[in-house]
């Protein structure tokens, strides 16, 4: 499969063909056979509205997670508000993307981390935050299988015990989710895509990692040129 929105839509097509209805984490249970798409924003909103607006395009919502604590943007902008509104508008939900890392929690457990940026965020954005989805989870918290009422794990044991789970990290898919779609052979799919890998126009990990590496270097430019005067006649001294 190609990282292109329409090798997406064709994705999305296959799963209607072969009957899965597509759910949420919180309604799944009332139908037998169904997907759940799941999308973790790990380093671009922009990226996450394309996608949010391919899916929404084809009459499909899904959830998006988001990070509070990354490094690659900031959802307390007024620019991340505006875009995360528009994954909103677009019908999807919103749900917790969470860096265990950013964190010293030998005393404090992260169940109180977890509730806190949950909290975090639905404040920042004035929608409820039911479901949160661990970032790059070392493999003593993947294996606890953190409950947390109120707030449904992604990675929880229902997820993975109830479900066949498909991701494309690293911009790969570990088992051909074709083949896996059209053999009839699970009832419910698991589905984490990144929508940082999804392009127009096919591109290598090289390339597509490379035009993000560049683009975050103009849009810095073009930030501080709103924070300076006569930025580019500094630069050019
Ligand atoms: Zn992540």
């Amino acid at each position: 499969m190609q990282f292109t929105y329409k090798a997406y839509i064709s994705l999305l097509d296959l799963l209607r063909k072969n009957n899965y209805h597509f759910c949420a984490y919180d309604n799944y249970p009332r139908n037998s056979r169904c997907v759940i798409l799941r999308h973790d924003i790990d380093y671009s909103l922009e990226q996450a509205i394309k996608l949010a607006e391919t899916e929404s395009s084809q009459g499909i919502s899904s959830t998006y997670f988001v990070l509070l604590t990354s490094d690659f943007y900031n959802p307390a902008s007024s620019a991340s508000y505006q875009a995360l509104h528009r994954i909103i508008e677009l019908g999807h939900n919103i749900g917790l993307h969470f860096d265990e890392t950013a964190y010293i929690y030998d005393v404090i457990p992260l169940e109180y981390y977890i509730r806190k940026e949950a909290r975090i965020l639905s404040d920042l954005l004035d929608v409820n935050i039911n479901c949160f989805s661990l970032h790059r989870p070392n493999r003593i918290t993947l294996e606890t299988g953190l409950r947390i009422p109120g707030l449904t794990n992604a990675y929880g044991e229902e997820f993975f015990m109830g479900f066949k789970y498909l991701s494309d990290s690293r911009r790969r898919w570990r088992e051909p989710i074709e083949d896996i779609i059209k053999s009839n052979k699970y009832e419910r799919l698991h589905i984490l895509t990144h929508a940082f890998w999804y392009h127009e126009h096919e591109q290598n990990l090289h390339d597509s990692l490379n035009e993000f590496i560049n683009t975050a270097s103009s849009e810095r430019l073009s930030g501080l040129r709103e924070n300076i005067t006569d930025l580019d006649s500094i630069l050019n001294d």
